[in-house]
């Protein structure tokens, strides 16, 4: 059996610094808001080059937090739009539409699956406001072009970094500290997971940066004074312990996906599958390792037959849930085409090289 990702695994490659980790938060009898916190902020604000990281509870509430302080800082009014792109995780399109803000899918191409930066400038309306980058399965989706046009026409550049920390741009810079305000997350299977929920924004902007945290903390900067209607959203002491354990180990586990990924693409031979357009290394932390299959699911039985599990990342986009009808009537068809034929095979830091030439093996075979 070759797992999707074991999360077991995954922790036990640290037990003993985890467990450590925990049981000093455990006795210290301080569960919020304390030394944990403070030190895993600054550590990773330092590791993503920005001056600051503000943790909260989750990848969705970073990104909601941004757009919210926004508003609340008065650069951002609901019913300004916001440029995304089609193909990603609905937690991105949430975190604009739970705004008021109104989502501008745009198309990714083909090959890299990211966002068609040549197609942006034709969407950049009065309203717009702010263009929002999503380094989906751990690729860099920043191109230079994107941030001239960030600059010819003054919008804020936010990027989604739930799926690539540790990336880089082409010029070296971690992707979380390109634009003005980066949300990450810290879901238990994302590169750099807790053993729960998590998430952090990283900004160089001091005044968004003490937003996100009174907005997380009901509103509050100061005990019982309550500067806007904010909610509970924070990281917890345990958690920022695990964080900083694990990231320490971020490059490294990053690396060990980059093999992975070395094998797949130096392996898989099958007229049927196509791999999206290879990057240097330093330019993927391959999140996710998405092939694409005219007979995909076809494929995904063929795996799961043999022991291999594979996932879809994602069956249905955003313009297509239920909780969108306003979106339904989108035509997508190269996000729809992804949707449609896309599969994900295993990657991540305990999956071994050995395995990996297996599920080339198996995809090979398959007729
Ligand atoms: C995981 C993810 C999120 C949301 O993060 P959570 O911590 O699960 O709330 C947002 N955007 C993308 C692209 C993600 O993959």
């Amino acid at each position: 059996m070759i797992p999707f990702l074991s999360l077991k695994d995954v922790t036990a490659l640290r037990e003993d610094l985890i467990q450590e980790a925990v049981h000093r938060v455990v006795s210290s009898g301080w569960y919020l808001q304390g030394k944990e916190n403070e030190r895993f902020e600054s550590d990773y604000a330092a590791y993503i080059g920005t001056s600051y990281a503000v943790g909260c509870a989750n990848g969705l509430d970073a990104l909601i937090w941004i757009f919210r302080a926004y508003i609340e800082m008065g650069v951002m009014a609901p019913g300004d739009e916001v440029i995304v792109p089609a193909n990603t995780f609905i937690a991105t399109i949430l975190a604009i539409t739970e705004n008021g803000l109104t989502p501008v899918l745009v198309e990714p191409r083909a090959d890299t699956l990211e966002m068609d930066d040549s197609l942006i400038e034709g969407k950049i309306g009065p309203k717009t406001k702010a263009i929002c980058i999503v380094h989906l399965y751990g690729r860099n989706a920043y191109s230079e072009k994107i941030g001239q046009l960030c600059q010819k026409y003054s919008l804020k550049l936010i990027e989604d970094n739930a799926q690539a920390h540790g990336c880089r741009t082409a010029d070296g810079r971690r992707t979380g500290s390109l634009g003005d305000a980066a949300g990450h997350s810290f879901y238990p299977g994302k590169n750099l997971g807790a053993l729960g929920d998590g998430g952090a924004v990283t900004t160089n902007d001091r005044e968004l940066a003490e937003t996100v945290r009174s907005l997380a903390n009901y509103g509050s900067s100061k005990k019982y004074v309550f500067r806007y209607c904010g909610r509970n959203s924070r990281l917890d002491e345990i958690q920022a312990a695990v964080l900083d354990v694990k990231l320490k180990y971020l490059d490294s586990d990053n690396d060990s996906r980059r093999k992975i990924a070395a094998v797949y693409y130096g392996n898989i031979s099958n007229p049927s599958v196509q791999m999206p357009a290879l990057l240097p290394d330093s330019q993927n932390v391959y999140h996710l390792f998405p092939i694409l299959c005219e007979r995909r699911d076809e494929l995904a039985d063929y795996l799961k037959d043999r022991g291999v599990s594979c996932l879809i990342h994602y069956p249905v986009p955003p313009h297509r849930q239920e909780c969108y009808p306003g979106l339904a009537g989108l035509s997508l068809p190269v996000t729809e085409y992804i949707a449609e034929h896309e599969l994900s095979l295993p990657i991540g830091p305990v999956i071994t090289v050995q395995e990996a030439l297996e599920v080339c093996s198996i995809i090979n075979s398959f007729r």
